[in-house]
């Protein structure tokens, strides 16, 4: 298929790059591609980024069904535009796909077409330490009916945002609640999948963990409190040299981030483990002082020290409420890797 390319006629101003807010402010070019049941994925295209005229019967409006990627592109020291294995987004989005009953796409073809859209809009990247451009790749239902079934139309859409430093006042860690009321995912639930009624579900418990003062919520499932994620980040911990991570068993988001920092760790030969790991075992390690380090992963942070977790009531602190040594480690090879500043041994860096 051949993208055809709409260029806009009025170009925006570049906003100031050090006063970026995440997700605010979008480039001049998204992508779009619609499906249709019998036709397949048609009519690949880059136009000006503007509104979508759509009717109020829309299927996603009401049931729900869309998924989306999230991923960055990095300006290198030698301006080259630098993704981070963005082949894993494209394969996640499939698997999305296939929970959510959307047609599966072609990964190669939707890669390049993110990379010539990123190409097309490649002034937008921003240079600054610590930004980059935000990727959205999503896909929505857009049959205009009510019926309760999987839509036979959708659009595929690629929007840009140029994106500041997450730590702009350089990296703190967060206080955490531990939830144990409120749900992210359950076995053969969607935990897996980027779809959105994942998110609509979070909110509650993020708002309610805000007014009691904290940034966001661990969540766990079970009699027994198993820990599943922190916020929209994977989880891990170090306990007395080992670095523990939930297993993938349906309910966790398979994390990009995750995978690489597990990868890391094996080549750095540090212990590292996935399983089930209960709420208990952390305070329990805590009180003993072998809980050493914890840390988030995502696209976004990259790595988010935790500082410390409260469950009802019992609060333990984390390596004196400051980033630990290898977490400090893992996020300087990671950024490094991403922005082209270090040698990027795993073949994770995909030029645009
Ligand atoms: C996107 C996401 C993550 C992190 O995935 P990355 O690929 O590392 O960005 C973790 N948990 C949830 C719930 C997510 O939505």
């Amino acid at each position: 298929m051949e993208i055809k390319i709409q260029r806009t006629e009025n170009p925006k101003e570049k906003p100031d790059e050090s006063n970026l807010v995440f997700g605010r402010i979008f480039t001049d070019h998204m992508f779009i591609m619609d499906y249709e049941e019998g036709k397949g994925w048609y009519d690949p295209r880059i136009v000006p980024y503007g509104m979508l005229e759509v009717p109020p019967s829309m299927s996603v409006l009401h049931y729900g069904q869309a998924v989306f990627e999230g991923m960055k592109a990095y300006k290198g020291p030698d301006g080259r535009i630098l993704l981070f294995r963005p082949d894993e987004n494209m394969k996640r989005l499939n698997r999305s796909n296939e929970r959510i009953c959307i047609p599966e796409i072609d990964e190669e073809f939707c890669l390049e077409a993110i990379k010539e859209l990123v190409n097309l809009d490649r002034e937008w990247v921003p240079g600054a330490e610590g930004t980059s451009l935000y990727i959205r790749p999503f896909i929505i239902a857009t049959d205009p009916a009510l019926g309760l079934k999987p839509s036979s139309s959708y659009k595929f859409i690629v929007i840009l945002s140029p994106v500041g430093a997450y730590y702009p006042q350089g990296i703190n860690p967060v206080n955490i609640y531990v939830e144990t009321e409120y749900i992210r995912a359950i076995p053969g639930g969607t935990g897996y999948a980027k779809t959105s009624g994942n998110y609509a579900a979070s909110m509650k418990a993020q708002a309610e963990a805000l007014e009691k003062g904290f940034i966001q919520v661990l969540w766990t499932i079970g009699e027994r409190p198993m820990v599943q994620e922190v916020g929209s980040m994977n989880v891990f911990f170090k306990i007395d040299g080992e670095v523990i991570t939930p297993e993938l068993d349906g309910s966790i988001l398979p994390g990009i981030t995750r995978d690489s920092v597990i990868r890391l760790l094996k080549s750095w030969d540090v212990p590292v483990v996935e399983r089930r790991i209960y709420l208990d075992e952390i305070f329990e390690a805590a009180e003993e002082g072998k809980l050493e380090e914890s840390f988030g992963t995502g696209t976004a942070a990259v790595i988010s020290p935790i500082g410390s977790l409260n469950w009802e009531g019992r609060e333990i602190t984390i390596n004196n409420g400051k980033m630990g040594e290898l977490s400090a480690k893992i996020y300087d090879e990671l950024t490094g890797i991403q922005t082209g500043k270090k040698p990027d041994p795993f073949g994770w860096i995909v030029e645009v």
